[in-house]
């Protein structure tokens, strides 16, 4: 519900004037002039003095719009993070919000969860839709500019950057001077009948997140998975639990050795080989058990469980940045998540930064991502003003 009500409402905000607008030459001499008389904006006020394109244009395609000084790809909490902070510096961020890429609405993964209650400050039944709702507001009270387009194709190998939003790939590029990453990951999800019935009714993919809530406690749980994510989870859940099954789809485990012998040696913990499950049940509002599968006899059977938690991974919303080749125009890790420098947003790409779950395996969590929404914005306001003494 919360889901649907947030894209129609990012679907009727698309309409407002002040998403959309591209600043005109006018309005960026004037904020030019306006930032002349704030000291922090001085790398703003370069790129608005630097000439307009010279790329020749055919008749039918309008002029080469002027570069933006940073373009934000991605609205989830490390988004709007970066955004806010990139505005309150007077560099005019444009953000492209998105259009369910991804599969994820505007305002990314916390649109598809209820109650949070692990936001520092937020007041109780603070819920993710609600919570990024005002994270877009206030990225707009602070002068981001929001499209709600997916950007769908980039070019990084010459500054500007160059990118392209979806459906517009033949246009005239956007050009940028610098981009923020932040387009998070998606978690994978098994697609069984009953899922999506029972999501966040009981099923959910962050055990983190959602393993404290009463529905859960003292209950049976079931894990998902056999790497070392479905490890940690399960041992994590086992402190809310009265018991937790791990669901493993072969005859060993693919976690590391420590944890495979830690999670064997749990007593909450009972792991069930070769089996997957194949039906969510429940009672039409909650998840009481699992129909499940012998992946070598195709036995089946019933698990009574009120919660499954999914931990087969997450795949980083990257596909945007290949080259014409199928090849990554940045460096990414084995799996897809942007590498960055350790302890900065740098990414292999000067002048591309990246933040939150597309670069981050290990926390992926709302705060995480929106503290390294902040560090993105400030390492792209220094590296623009690095620009400006060249
Ligand atoms: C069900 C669930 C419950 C959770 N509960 C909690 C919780 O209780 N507490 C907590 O701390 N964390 C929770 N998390 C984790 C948290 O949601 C993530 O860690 C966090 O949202 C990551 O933020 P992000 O900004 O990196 O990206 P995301 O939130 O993933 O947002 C990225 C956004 O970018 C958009 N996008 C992707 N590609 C493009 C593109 N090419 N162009 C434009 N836009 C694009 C996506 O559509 C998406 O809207 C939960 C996650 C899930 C799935």
């Amino acid at each position: 519900m919360a889901f649907a009500a947030l894209a129609a409402r990012r679907l009727l905000s698309a309409q407002l004037p002040s998403s959309l607008s591209v600043p005109s030459p006018a309005s960026s001499f004037l904020l030019s002039a306006v930032n002349r008389l704030a000291p922090r904006a001085s790398a703003l006020a370069l790129v608005l003095a630097k000439p307009f394109s010279t790329e020749t244009t055919t008749t039918e395609k309008p002029p080469a719009q002027q570069p933006y000084p940073c373009v934000v790809i991605g609205s989830g909490p490390a988004g709007h993070t970066a955004s806010i902070y990139l505005a309150r510096a007077n560099l005019q961020p444009v953000m492209f919000e998105g259009w369910m890429a991804g599969g994820v609405a505007p305002g990314g993964q916390l649109t598809t969860t209820t109650e949070l209650e692990n936001w520092p400050g937020g007041e109780k039944g603070l819920t993710g839709p609600k919570l990024m709702e005002v994270c877009r507001e206030q990225s707009l009270r602070c002068g981001a500019e929001i499209r709600t387009e997916t950007i769908s194709k980039i070019d990084l190998s010459v500054r500007p950057f160059k990118l392209w939003p979806e459906g517009k790939e033949d246009e005239q590029p956007i050009r940028a001077q610098s981009v923020v990453i932040a387009t998070g990951a998606t978690a994978k999800r098994l697609r069984i009948p009953g899922e999506e019935q029972y999501w966040q009714a009981g099923i959910s993919a962050c055990a983190v997140c959602d393993g404290a809530v009463p529905i859960f406690r003292k209950k049976p749980l079931a894990v998902i998975g056999g790497g070392d994510s479905a490890a940690e989870e399960a041992i994590f859940l086992t402190k809310y639990a009265s018991k937790v099954y791990v669901l493993v789809r072969r005859d060993k485990l693919r976690a590391s050795k420590t944890m495979a012998d830690r999670l064997m040696r749990h007593p909450k913990v009972e792991i069930l080989w070769n089996t997957v499950p194949v039906e969510a049940k429940g009672d039409g509002k909650l998840l009481k058990s699992l129909v499940t599968e012998d992946t070598v006899t195709k036995k089946q059977g019933s698990l009574d469980v009120n919660g499954l938690f999914y931990a087969v991974g997450h795949v980083p919303n990257v596909g945007f940045l290949n080259s014409a080749d199928g090849k990554p125009q940045l460096k990414v890790d084995a799996d897809g998540y942007i590498v960055t420098t350790p302890g900065s947003s740098l990414t292999s790409v000067e002048g591309v930064f990246a933040a939150g779950d597309v670069q981050d395996r290990t926390y992926r969590q709302a705060v995480t991502a929106a503290g390294s929404g902040c560090k993105a914005a400030l390492d792209c306001e220094r590296w623009l003003e690095s620009q400006e003494k060249h």
